[in-house]
């Protein structure tokens, strides 16, 4: 067999127990968490340090076999899906699990890319420090998908995404060659900023093998509160007010239609609506932190809340008055993603908007997809401020699916037309890949092609993702 010398040579690198081939082995890493894209590979190969990662990937150089980098296998584009031809190697990088180091006075976390961003949240948590990056997939992603995403989730608002709370980071390069660039430095004007061309290139440019990481002051007080808002437009004055009254406190700000929590409260165990006399099509959850007392907090959200009551931009209220309690409304909002792939089809977009346009474009968008699709549901739900939604569309008959490209162009050209993205924070993988051309200039692609030449002359990290292919389009 042609491939029988690399698979020696892999075997080699990472121990035979680490090189899976059997089918039964290598099925959880083919496949992703919707169940949406399914490939093949040669094997699957789980190394355990940096140097087996350089180890493995120098001998897929030499033998020309594309790789996919995987992390906690939970991105929803189909990233770390290898494709169909079962020619690549996928590299796991669950066993980089250790936390080499912690720096408590310079207030960083040295990370190996397998370690979940549960793990790291905890051992920042056990050293009195907040690693400010969370999502609903935390028990599950890791540290390296997550800045090769560029992960949002729902404290950007405040701490920004994965890249801003990344000081270094450790690569593995194409051809093998390791790049230690874990410097904890928050000034590094000494020449290009390589460790950015790595975060958010979804695999493509190299494998991150670790990352120093910045850590925040963990908060002593939280108030966090589930609201019912009579519109979108509502929501984001609302958002305005409560920034200017609790500046750099207002850690998130999330969006759930009415469609969205009536769906989750059906799908997922456990899930109840807080509020459920009142009635309205849009709900925000809105979490608080400080570094004070809670109670204040809690007074002081509440004062502001019975303001906006009186002013009209809120329904009805209710403010966590326990730890049971908060995470109650949190269990809500991060289950939207799980009861939706229970309940089967629908057409999904990742969206990004200014505020300035975000009320506009559900309000005018959400009428006409109503009219075009009679019987349709909009399942809308996300970080509204980071202007960012999770703009989907269900519908009972499966055969609706077959109108996803007709969908994704109505609600894209409405959100380009307003000067947003169609990728906001799940990435482009191989479910936008196609599509990028419509919404990104050709010099803007030109340079990420360029960049992807330089790093990665054979074309062999993660091959199919992300780029299109050149002169093809939507
Ligand atoms: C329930 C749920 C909620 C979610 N919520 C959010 C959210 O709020 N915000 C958000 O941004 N995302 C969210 N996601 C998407 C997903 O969790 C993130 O994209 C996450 O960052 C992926 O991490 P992972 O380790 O699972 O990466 P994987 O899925 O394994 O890989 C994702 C991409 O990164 C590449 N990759 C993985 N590891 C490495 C590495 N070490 N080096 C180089 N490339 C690598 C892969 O090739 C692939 O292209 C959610 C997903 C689920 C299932």
């Amino acid at each position: 067999l042609v491939s029988q010398p690399l698979l020696d040579r892999l075997a080699a690198a990472v121990g035979v127990g680490q090189l899976l081939t059997a089918a039964a082995d290598t099925a959880p890493y083919l496949t992703d968490w919707r169940g949406r894209y399914r490939g093949a590979a040669l094997a699957v190969v789980r190394p355990a340090s940096a140097g087996e990662v350089a180890a493995v990937l120098r001998a897929c150089h030499e033998a020309a076999v594309p790789v996919v980098p995987q992390g906690g296998n939970t991105g929803l584009v189909g990233g770390a899906t290898p494709g169909a031809d079962g020619r690549a190697v996928v590299v796991s990088l669950a066993r980089l699990s250790r936390i080499r180091d912690l720096d408590v006075a310079n207030g960083t976390l040295t990370a190996e890319a397998g370690c979940t961003l549960a793990a790291v949240r905890a051992a920042a948590a056990a050293a009195g420090r907040l690693f400010p990056l969370s999502l609903a997939a935390e028990g599950s992603c890791t540290i390296g998908g997550n800045l090769a995403t560029n992960a949002g989730g729902v404290q950007v608002l405040r701490y920004g995404n994965a890249r801003a709370l990344c000081l270094g980071i450790e690569v593995v390069l194409p051809d093998g060659r390791l790049w230690n660039g874990l410097r904890g430095l928050r000034k590094d004007n000494s020449g290009l900023d390589l460790k950015q061309l790595f975060i958010g290139a979804e695999g493509t440019l190299g494998i991150i093998t670790a990352a120093v990481l910045r850590l925040v002051a963990l908060p002593s007080a939280r108030a966090t509160a589930w609201l019912r808002v009579p519109s979108v437009a509502a929501a984001v004055d609302l958002l305005g007010r409560l920034q200017q009254r609790f500046p750099e406190r207002v850690d998130s700000y999330e969006l759930i239609s009415q469609a969205t929590l009536a769906l989750t409260v059906a799908q997922v165990p456990g899930c109840s609506d807080p509020l459920p006399a009142s009635t309205s099509d849009w709900i925000v959850l809105i979490e608080l932190a400080d570094g004070g007392d809670e109670r204040q907090l809690a007074e002081a959200l509440q004062s502001v809340l019975a303001e906006a009551l009186a002013d009209g931009l809120l329904v009805d209220a209710a403010v966590a008055a326990s730890e049971s309690q908060r995470r109650a409304f949190w269990h809500l909002r991060e289950s939207a993603p799980e009861a939706e792939k229970r309940a089967g089809f629908s057409i999904k977009h990742d969206i990004a908007l200014p505020l300035s346009a975000i009320a506009d474009f559900v309000e005018v968008t959400s009428a006409q997809l109503a009219r075009e699709y009679p019987g349709s549901r909009l399942v809308c739900f996300g970080h509204l401020g980071d202007g960012n939604l999770h703009y989907n569309l269900s519908h009972p008959d499966p055969d609706f699916l077959d109108r996803q490209d007709e969908v994704n162009r109505r609600v894209f050209s409405a959100v380009s037309a307003r000067g947003g993205s169609i990728a906001a924070e799940h990435g482009v993988g191989q479910l936008r890949r196609l599509q990028l051309p419509a919404y990104r200039s050709e010099t803007e692609l030109a340079l990420m092609r360029s960049v992807k030449q330089a790093l990665d002359p054979r074309g062999l990290m993660n091959p199919g993702k992300l780029y299109p292919p050149a002169g093809g389009g939507a």
